[in-house]
């Protein structure tokens, strides 16, 4: 097909304090006796405040997300093993995270009713069967992990999604009183993912006015509450999570570029994380978006943030070699950063010397 034909969310429900909705939300999708799974970011593991808040019934089980690492193929492997297990199937998963545990839940979600290993569907299109109904609640915002059509894992040869019609969340319970707190680094490395996303989406070669009015949209929201607001307050969450939403709708139709085809390849090798991992990245990728790592060193400054430097001075050539082969595997965000003859312009030196100043 020409033009891309793409699943998106099914419902959306947003404001502040609709979390409390969640109960009635699941109430029709409890099907047979059978549990509703939720994954909770290990963030909330003390929180028993927001634990009771947690509409767990019956058989419901509470499984504690551990996000200390990005997720896992295997990871995704032993909880899906531990559910099929002890209840056959369930009624359905719910994700309630950062973009770590949105990504888990979506995994989980689809091994419940896929044979096999989760590392078998790391590419494009590879689920057969449907996921258990699947439900995402973030807590952090700036991925777009709560709309995208992926979810990234890292498995034993390469840190890629499964991107698939099956992916995408049924539901997902945007509430923006749910991220307030966010110590300030973290709130700045993942808001940024959805800057980072912006600038990709509006200069790559894919961009159609579909993404591009969701993307300007997005852009627009960012630059609000990181460079032109004084404080950071309830308005500033409410549109940090509408600009996650938008610009993961943005990436819905197009697709991020140079920041995330290079991050990809720090984080398989060093683990660096996405966010900050992108921020690394970005801070140098004046000659790709000269405006927009401009406006990035800007609210770098503004908001006092930390971004380290010098992180691949020790590497060997082997390990250059391995970030270098992951990254250039991502074909297609160089095409959209470079066009199609983007494997004359990215070339191997090209990309180590991007490394080396890192
Ligand atoms: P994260 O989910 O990895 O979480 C970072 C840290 O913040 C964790 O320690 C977590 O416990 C903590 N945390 C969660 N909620 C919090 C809260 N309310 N207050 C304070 N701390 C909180 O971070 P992220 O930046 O949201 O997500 C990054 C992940 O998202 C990566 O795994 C990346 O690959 C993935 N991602 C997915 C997509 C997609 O489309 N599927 C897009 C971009 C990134």
């Amino acid at each position: 097909m020409k033009f891309r034909n793409f699943k998106m969310v099914d419902y959306v429900v947003y404001g502040r304090g609709c979390f409390d909705q969640l109960d009635e939300i699941l109430a029709p999708r409890r099907t047979n006796g059978a549990p509703v799974i939720f994954l909770l970011d290990h963030y909330f593991e003390q929180n028993e405040a927001f634990k009771n808040r947690i509409p767990l019934r019956d058989n419901d089980e509470l499984i504690i997300a551990d996000v200390t690492h990005e997720p896992k193929t295997s990871y995704v492997d032993t909880i899906a093993d531990h559910l099929k297990d002890k209840f056959g199937t369930v009624s359905g998963v719910v994700g309630i995270g950062g973009g770590s545990v949105m990504d888990l839940a979506k995994a989980v979600a689809i091994m419940m009713n896929n044979p096999g290993f989760a590392q078998d569907y790391q590419g494009w299109d590879l689920v057969k069967n449907k996921a258990v109904y699947k439900v995402g609640i973030p807590t952090l915002s700036g991925t777009g992990a709560e709309v995208s059509r992926t979810c990234v894992l890292t498995g034993p040869t390469r840190k890629l999604g499964m991107n698939s019609d099956f992916t995408p969340f049924d539901q997902i319970v945007l509430d923006p009183a749910l991220i307030k707190g966010v110590p300030k680094d973290q709130n700045f490395y993942t808001g940024m993912d959805c800057y980072i996303h912006c600038i990709e989406s509006l200069q790559g070669t894919y961009l159609n006015e579909f993404s591009k009015s969701y993307g300007e949209k997005a852009l627009e929201l960012c630059q609000e509450i990181y460079l032109h607001k004084d404080v950071w307050d309830e308005d500033s969450d409410e549109k940090l999570m509408m600009a996650s939403y938008a610009g993961g709708m943005s990436i819905a139709y197009s697709q991020v570029g140079v920041a995330n085809a290079v991050s990809y390849g720090l984080s398989y090798l060093l683990g660096t994380k996405h966010g900050i991992g992108n921020c690394i990245v970005f801070n140098h990728l004046e000659e790709f978006y000269p405006e927009g790592v401009a406006e990035f060193h800007k609210m770098v400054e503004k908001n006092s943030i930390y971004i380290p430097q010098g992180i691949c001075r020790d590497l060997t050539d082997e390990q250059f070699d391995t970030m270098i082969n992951v990254s250039l595997g991502m074909a297609p965000l160089w095409e959209n950063a470079l066009g199609k003859d983007w494997q004359s312009q990215m070339t191997r030196e090209r990309l180590r010397a991007l490394y080396e100043k890192l």
